[in-house]
């Protein structure tokens, strides 16, 4: 099973320029079985998104309830993910494991410090990953806090792999995965990981990639 980590919509994402259809119609046509919507969360566009925290996550949630729709139509499995912006920090994490419950449940996750949103996360049986932490302005973050990294393979983004290389040799207990951080359709399918059997939640794969070092496309 062949799936993409990391991928936007516009919808949800404004630095995005394919919506949720396109999206979900390009990775089912170059021969993906499943994405992950992991559009930002991310105060600055959170405020935007409404004035309740109902509206917001809501709002935030249109991109990938708009592709789970057509998933089906294409013949694509589309799971819920999340890129999220901890305050006042430029790094970016992506997180695997939660829903809308969780959402309702915690939606100030932006104002939480790396610890406590990684101890949350492990607490709903989620994971929590550093996406491409070397690229500008990226730093990597607190490997004690992360369960892993992500390798970042979209082209000519400035990701310096060589120095993520050399860094995740002192951490070996960190796992990587791969995702492209599609923002447009030029962009999809630089990434992803693929797996000897077929998952049918995020809950399933997310316990796969605590249990083993999923292999990821690319490299
Ligand atoms: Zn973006
Ligand atoms: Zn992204």
């Amino acid at each position: 099973m062949k799936i993409e980590m990391h991928v936007h919509t516009s919808e949800g994402s404004p630095c995005a320029k394919a919506d949720a259809e396109s999206i979900v119609r390009t990775y089912s046509r170059i021969g993906y079985d499943a994405i992950v919507i992991t559009n930002h969360f991310d105060n600055k566009l959170l405020k935007d998104f409404g004035r309740t925290n109902e509206e917001r996550i809501e709002r935030y949630l249109l991109g990938y309830k708009k592709a789970k729709a057509v998933g089906l139509k294409y013949g694509i499995k589309v799971m819920l993910g999340m890129e999220i912006r901890l305050e006042p920090h430029t790094e970016d994490f992506l997180i695997y494991g939660i829903d809308e419950e969780f959402l309702l449940q915690y939606p100030d996750l932006c104002f939480m410090s790396q610890k406590e949103i990684f101890e949350l996360c492990h607490s709903y049986g989620a994971v929590f990953y550093q996406a491409h932490p070397f690229r500008n302005p990226c730093r990597p973050q607190d490997p004690r806090f992360l369960d892993g990294v992500e390798y970042n393979q979209r082209p000519d983004s400035g990701n310096h792999n060589e120095k993520l290389d050399a860094w995740i040799r002192d951490y070996p207990k960190l796992k990587l995965i791969s995702g492209s951080d599609c923002h447009n359709l030029e962009q999809a399918g630089y990434g992803g990981i693929e797996i000897e059997r077929d998952v049918s939640d995020i809950k399933e794969l997310v316990r796969l990639m605590k249990n083993t070092q999923v292999k990821f496309i690319g490299r």
